[in-house]
């Protein structure tokens, strides 16, 4: 085989930067194809603590430390009358190792990486939109247009997709399926003026729960907060109304928001995104993996996309050096990497199904630490991907108790509003 690049990755977010990177400290060639220009607005911005180790292993953590970014030490979960709240603090989980995270702003954050990524020796191509590939028996043929419209082509051995929610390679190949009842829309932009908590709970991110939808709140700078509505794309479209004027009415709607957002004024323009929540019926396929969003998006109401997105790069970098040295197209490792990465996901997708049920909030937010039962719940939701049988069994008694509370209640039961 004779190829100018070992690898070619579709995307410079954070699975793409991160596969970049661990494909370098690896030894390979590669080559990093981005439509955009860096920095670049992206959604996305509250971190988990399990992002950490990544960051160490990449060797990315000085320049993300010396960016300043905030320091988000717990998330806490509101009703959206402001009755119950509930707050997850990461250093109490007694399962995990790391009491804190981060939230970012995208467009500095998602360019540390890339550059990163550059100065370990990947050649960056910013403005390259990637419009096609091939596969061949020995190598996989990428082509792509730059931004004066010129079409170029890239060979090399193994294709990584990072497009994100452009799901590039699986769109091609007709894999994507959305989870059923999940399909929905957000609505987002950076406010100013926004009431946030303060002394040790700053820094939190706020998740407010409405009857069918939510808002995240997420401060990025003293006085910067990130503001989303996320809600079923069915509902809004009933609402026949511009997204603006839907969000804006949610918020007067909604106390737990309303009382934060008295004097907010916004610094960006309103921000859409739909049709999100999706897998792919298969993660690899010859000569090809796909990573981060590109591999499956789940709801964001648990701050998990970054996190999945990077170790999921990771992994699979790992597994495409490994089949290069090997000469295959296909193996096992590469087979091994999809079932790990479903299964990290559905630990999050257990908890967002049951989210947006009745009886889980009913449990969720009147925590009871029996049997270290939160501890256990605060280790998944800090995105640890390798589970103990100690949370295991714990985490397994509280969906039973989630599955008593629909039918007696043991917790008081509550309306949400
Ligand atoms: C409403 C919402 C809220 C969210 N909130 C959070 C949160 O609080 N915390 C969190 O961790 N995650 C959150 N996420 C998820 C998070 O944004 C993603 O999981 C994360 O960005 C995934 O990283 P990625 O590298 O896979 O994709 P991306 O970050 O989207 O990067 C993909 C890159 O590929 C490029 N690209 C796409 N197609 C092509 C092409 N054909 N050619 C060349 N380049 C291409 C794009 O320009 C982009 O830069 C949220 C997502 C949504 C939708």
């Amino acid at each position: 085989m004779n190829t100018t690049w070992d690898v070619i990755i579709i995307g410079g977010g954070p699975a793409g930067s991160t596969a970049a990177m661990t494909l370098r400290q690896l030894g390979r060639k590669v080559l990093v194809l981005e439509k955009d220009r860096f920095p670049r607005f992206h959604v996305g911005e509250s971190l988990l603590p399990y992002n950490r180790p990544i960051f160490d292993e990449l060797g990315v953590w000085p320049q993300i430390q010396a960016a300043g970014f905030m320091v988000k030490r717990g998330a806490q979960f509101w009703m959206g009358d402001g009755s119950m709240h509930t707050r997850l603090h990461f250093a109490r989980g007694s399962f995990t190792e790391f009491p804190e995270s981060l939230q970012v702003e995208r467009a500095k954050f998602d360019d540390i990486l890339l550059r990163h990524a550059e100065s370990l020796g990947a050649k960056v191509r910013e403005g390259a939109l990637v419009t096609g590939h091939r596969v061949e028996q020995d190598r996989v043929v990428v082509t792509f247009c730059g931004e004066d419209a010129s079409e170029h082509t890239a060979e090399a051995a193994f294709l990584m997709d990072a497009s994100g929610l452009g799901n590039f390679t699986a769109n091609r190949e007709q894999l994507r399926e959305y989870y059923p009842g999940h399909k929905k829309i957000a609505i987002f932009g950076h406010y100013a003026g926004v009431q946030m908590p303060d002394g040790d709970e700053r820094g939190d991110i706020l998740i407010v729960r409405r009857k069918n939808s939510w808002f995240w709140m997420i401060p990025l700078e003293d006085d910067k907060v990130s503001v989303g509505l996320v809600l079923d794309l069915d509902e809004f479209k009933t609402l026949k109304q511009e997204p603006q004027l839907v969000f804006d009415e949610a918020v007067a709607g909604t106390k737990t928001v309303q009382e934060r957002m008295m004097n907010a004024r916004p610094l960006t323009q309103g921000h859409v995104l739909s049709d999100f929540s999706y897998t792919n019926r298969r993660l690899v396929s010859d000569r090809v993996v796909r990573v981060g969003d590109a591999a499956g998006f789940i709801d964001p109401i648990f701050s998990s996309g970054v996190m999945l997105a990077m170790h999921s790069a990771q992994k699979g970098a790992e597994v495409v050096h490994a089949a290069i040295a090997s000469g295959r197209a296909m193996t096992f490792a590469m087979r091994r990497y999809e079932w790990l990465t479903r299964r990290h996901v559905g630990r999050f997708w257990q908890f967002i199904e049951k989210f947006y049920t009745k009886h889980f909030a009913q449990l969720f937010f009147q925590p009871n630490n029996k049997f270290r039962m939160v501890c256990a719940i605060n280790c998944i939701l800090a995105g640890r991907p390798d589970m103990t049988f100690g949370t295991w069994w714990r985490l397994r008694v509280f969906f039973l108790l989630v599955w008593i509370q629909k039918r007696f209640a043991l917790a008081k039961p509550i309306e949400i509003g």
